[in-house]
């Protein structure tokens, strides 16, 4: 079952010398199954074969680099504010404000780091105790389960088909946060405005953090309707929004993001960050900041290339007879692999040695999405993503 190409790599967890003491909160994480996947994609690659990929996540822009001497100089090699450099806090303020109605001050209101990843984890730092719940719907994003544990919290997952307004009987005393992505990975699912602003009564009733990861806030068409949670809570008193450069603007590898919400959060968010990363990289914020219209201008047509794509090979998938969990937003959807007979990492396993075609295993998303793959239209061609889709139907009548 454990693919031999990946046994090279495998970091070991088997001791390599003496018995030593480790942290119980990394033991008890798992990898980011999407990681682990992409890695051995990495593995393959060397061994000189060819992979087609559904399994990235992100999507492939053409952008051009602009001229890195312009940059000032030598500001480029310093640590920047602690918050991120101003000029970039406005501008991503101003564009939060203008696209998703969100009114965030720029002096402390916000705090770029290294990624959204690094946000939400620095948000959840911020927030939490050691035995505090945090309550996630599933398919739950591969990290806001193992970001909780890391903060010595306790994840407390609803299964694949819970409604948002049934979350309310998972809410304990000891809960303290829900996480919500919209749009959503893996689903392509936008919250409804019905949904945001139940999630704020709950929060309002029980005393509770709304966390929106919102990194593919960009990734709708025009004709649907993306409600950023920020602007149904404008006192900011229980949303914390989390957003990033890596989807919107395809740099990914750049790690830049941030975290907006009420400015005393904020500044414990601060703490955080001034103790773990200082700031994110200067000569990247300096460049974002002065290009930040021209990569927009230049992404937004690319995106909406992307979802219209990723809707047309849904209905190919439909038509295949796949059934997908419902959404029209990101670069991704949720595969049914009924009535396979393999489970998820047995799929995607099959699928990636025996016909070099790479998808996420959907237990990465939670225990109750083990029937389910991801598949991810960023980064090969229309006509390729058939073939794969294709593979995988052949794949799951083969298997079942
Ligand atoms: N949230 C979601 C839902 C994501 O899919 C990802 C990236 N896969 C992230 C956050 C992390 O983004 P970043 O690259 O900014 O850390």
């Amino acid at each position: 079952m454990i693919p031999s190409v990946a046994a090279p790599r495998s970091p070991s967890a088997r001791a390599a010398g003496p018995s030593m003491p480790f942290s119980r909160a990394v033991d008890g994480v798992e990898e980011a199954m999407s990681i682990k996947f992409n890695n051995l994609i990495y593995d393959l690659e060397r061994q000189g074969k060819r992979v087609l990929v559904m399994s990235l996540g992100e999507a492939f822009f053409d952008i051009p680099l602009f001229p890195m001497e312009e940059l000032p100089f030598p500001q480029i090699y310093h640590y920047s504010h602690s918050r991120g450099i101003f000029e970039l806090r406005a501008k991503l303020a101003a564009y939060a404000g203008r696209e998703y109605g969100l009114a965030i001050d720029p002096d402390n209101e916000i705090l770029i780091t290294a990624g959204a990843k690094a946000a939400i984890h620095f948000a959840l730092m911020a927030i939490l105790n050691p035995g505090d719940e945090v309550l996630i719907p599933e398919p739950a994003w591969v990290s806001y389960t193992e970001q909780v544990k890391l903060c010595h919290a306790v994840p407390v997952t609803a299964p694949l088909g819970t409604s948002t307004f049934e979350l309310e009987r998972l809410i304990t005393k000891r809960t303290r946060a829900i996480i919500i992505n919209t749009p959503h990975n893996p689903t392509g699912y936008i919250y409804t405005r019905a949904e945001l602003e139940h999630l704020l009564e709950l929060a309002e009733r029980h005393g509770l953090w709304i966390l929106s990861d919102e990194a593919y806030s960009d990734f709708v068409l025009p004709g649907d309707r993306f409600v950023s949670l920020g602007s149904l809570d404008p006192a900011k008193a229980r949303s914390i929004v989390v957003n990033s450069m890596s989807k919107n603007y395809g740099m990914s590898g750049w790690r830049v993001g941030y975290v907006a919400g009420r400015a005393d959060l904020i500044y414990r968010v601060l703490k955080v960050n001034q103790h773990l990363i200082t700031c994110p990289a200067t000569i990247l914020q300096l460049y974002l900041a002065r290009h930040f219209e021209r990569i927009l201008e230049i992404t937004k047509p690319q995106i909406h290339a992307v979802c219209r794509r990723r809707n047309a090979l849904q209905a190919y998938a439909a038509e295949l007879g796949m059934h997908s969990l419902p959404g029209s937003a990101t670069f991704y959807f949720f595969l049914s692999i009924e009535p396979s007979r393999l489970d998820s990492v047995a799929f995607c396993t099959q699928l990636l040695l025996d016909h070099q075609v790479s998808a996420v295993p959907g237990i990465g998303y939670g225990r109750s999405c083990d029937r389910h793959i991801r598949v991810s239209v960023g980064t090969a061609s229309d006509e390729e993503s058939r073939r794969g889709l294709d593979t995988i139907r052949r794949l799951i009548d083969r298997t079942r």
